[in-house]
């Protein structure tokens, strides 16, 4: 029972039947080819406007080359003080921009309030010689913490850095575990919400190693192409990109396998809450569950040999502090999580409930 992360998981069938598929006869290199021109198609019809897309291997350079393109050396981003970029990205955002800072705020659930991006704004005036200049807002969907924000969430947030025409970004590495709990379409907790450029999470949801960052203002992405080949992202055989992303989008098959993972972590949630095992440390909204584990409950997972990390509690939230004994785990559901492995831990978990 291994729970760390989705990224444990390998690749689905169909993605990697079009990697297969790809694998026959010549194209031409570096993103020149028909499997990619295809994905940009795909994702115009998706977010049903166009789009400029950038495939790229990894999140930390999809999210590292979004905010460089929003910000300049001496701008700053606002985010949340654990979100990824600020946290898991080894200062790649920091490196890329070229040393633009982020300004990492608190907030329950690892959210962002407009009252706290107010308050950041408040602290970095505009203009002040000595100062960074905050040029971007970045957001995570679905958080780290598993909960997730409605577009009239997103929209107060890009209406909060408005008046200093601050730009949106939002970390979509769990995008579509978020929009199928959401149900709207991906335009309304997009570009309709503010949101100025999106970097799209391939890889946790079924792919093998893809990710895109989507601009919704061209004009913001006249210098991406020269970024990310800087970085190294300009995949020479680039058509493996695509056609990871052409498996995924194919049909709905991501939003298939994001249906199942968020079920299997709601089926976990659901038994926890109904047999009072242990409390959840936030509200189950996508495919993560958080629960607040005590002595016993973290002896029995030991000795069952579950695999989970030990989260952090500092976003929790006030008033739902932690006793002494007690610890936040993570348990993460992937398209390839099977019910019974969600049953066999509910059954090491419920003999050792208080
Ligand atoms: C996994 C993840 C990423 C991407 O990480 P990589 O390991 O660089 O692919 C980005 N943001 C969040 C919130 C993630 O969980």
């Amino acid at each position: 029972m291994n729970f760390i992360s989705d990224n444990t998981a390998g690749a689905s069938a169909p993605v990697m039947a079009a990697l297969m598929a790809a694998q026959d006869g010549v194209a031409s290199a570096y993103g020149g080819d028909e499997w990619t021109r295809r994905v940009e198609a795909l994702f115009a019809d998706i977010f049903e406007r166009d789009v400029a897309v950038f495939l790229v291997a990894s999140g930390t350079a999809a999210n590292a080359l979004a905010l460089a393109s929003l910000t300049r050396p001496w701008g700053a981003v606002i985010t949340h003080e654990e979100s990824h970029v600020a946290d898991d990205e080894c200062g790649a955002p920091e490196f890329f921009s070229d040393g633009a800072k982020l300004i990492g705020l608190h907030g329950a659930g690892n959210k962002l309030s407009p009252e706290s991006v107010a308050q950041a704004l408040g602290r970095f005036r505009e203009g002040a010689l000595h100062q960074v200049q905050p040029q971007a807002v970045s957001i995570t969907q679905a958080t780290e913490c598993g909960t997730i924000y409605t577009p009239a969430e997103v929209a107060a947030l890009k209406q909060a850095g408005a008046a200093r025409g601050l730009r949106l970004h939002m970390d979509g590495a769990r995008f579509a575990n978020a929009l199928v709990t959401l149900g709207c379409a991906p335009a309304e907790i997009t570009w309709r919400a503010g949101v100025d450029v999106l970097s799209f999470g391939g890889t946790k949801n079924g792919a093998w190693a893809a990710e895109a960052v989507i601009f919704f203002d061209s004009a913001l992405a006249g210098e991406m192409r020269w970024r990310r080949k800087r970085a190294g992202h300009t995949l020479s055989k680039g058509r493996f990109l695509g056609a990871q992303f052409e498996g995924l989008l194919r049909d709905g098959h991501w939003l298939g396998l994001a249906r199942h993972a968020n079920a299997m972590a709601t089926r976990l949630a659901e038994a926890v809450t109904a047999g009072a095992i242990c409390r959840l440390a936030w509200p189950c909204e996508a495919n993560e569950v958080f629960l607040v584990l005590s002595g016993p409950l973290q002896a029995a997972l030991k000795q069952a040999g579950v695999a989970y990390l030990p989260w952090s509690d500092r976003a929790l939230a006030e008033g739902r502090g932690l006793t002494p004994d007690e610890i936040v785990g993570r348990f993460v559901m992937s398209f390839s999580t099977r019910a019974a492995e969600i049953d066999r831990l509910i059954g090491v978990l419920e003999p050792a409930r208080r």
